[in-house]
């Protein structure tokens, strides 16, 4: 599933584009009356994309739990896309050299600026972990206001915290020796303000190495790289995802 990092990576590739000119724009396979449109800023904001364009339109891509994005000069573009069949190609967006093609995304809206967004508007969203101004301790502080819940549940609640998804989740309880299924209530401020912290540098070395290197997530059965332990596969949350977590690193007290 993409997650925060994975929608930066997109934003940073589409970077490019800023200044350009959109030669054409489809929607599954439909071509929108965008031609001519300059494109002047791309954002993203935890799982969300946003394109603003300089008649103050604004796309929003949400690329859900199988969404793909490719950036390719525009011959291999269009070569690639005359294979693709229309109904997957959910946004392309060309310009004179390149062809930027997201794949079996649930969401693409094309919508003046500042209209109310519909379905999963970033205005239901709390600050994003990787924005350049990201205060840990405001996201600690948002994440007490859930006392009785999970903190692998909390991590994943966009509203608190937007940007972290499952891998992320894991990954930044396991670096902080926290269980997943601690009880927020039992989380000192200042660990919760680390798990933070930890996601936002495991996610921002994610965006600027291009790789994930995962410790805990999707390693059932496997040894801890901390301390040899085998590491526990579990379900949470509603709906349950799975979930990762070392037995010895991560003692889970029932409270
Ligand atoms: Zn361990």
């Amino acid at each position: 599933m993409p997650e925060g990092d994975s929608i930066r990576r997109v934003a940073n590739k589409l970077v490019p584009l800023v200044g350009q000119t959109i030669e054409r724009a489809t929607t599954q396979g439909l071509f929108r009356d965008l031609v001519g449109r300059t494109i002047q800023k791309v954002e993203a904001h935890g799982k969300h994309l946003t394109i603003d364009l300089d008649n103050q339109t604004e796309i929003h891509v949400h690329q859900g739990m199988n969404g793909r994005f490719r950036s390719m000069t525009r011959a291999d573009g269009e070569a690639r896309l005359a294979k693709t069949s229309p109904g997957r190609a959910s946004l392309v967006i060309a310009t004179a050299t390149h062809l930027y093609l997201w794949l079996t995304c649930p969401t693409v809206e094309i919508t003046p600026r500042r209209a109310p967004r519909h379905g999963m508007g970033t205005h239901k969203l709390g600050p994003d972990v990787l924005a350049g101004d990201f205060d840990s301790r405001l996201g600690a502080e948002r994440a007490a206001e859930h006392p009785t819940r999970r903190i692998a549940d909390v991590l994943l609640d966009q509203r608190v915290v937007a940007g972290l998804g499952n891998i992320w989740k894991t990954e930044s309880l396991f670096m902080c020796r926290i269980d997943p299924r601690t009880q927020v209530a039992a989380i000192p401020i200042h660990a919760l303000a680390q798990i933070y912290e930890t996601a936002r540098e495991l996610m921002q070395a994610s965006v600027d190495s291009n790789m994930r290197d995962l410790a805990a997530y999707s390693r059932t059965n496997k040894p801890c790289p901390r301390c040899g332990a085998l590491i526990i596969a579990y379900q949470l949350g509603d709906p349950p995802r799975w979930t990762w977590s070392c037995p010895h690193c991560q003692p889970f007290s029932a409270g």
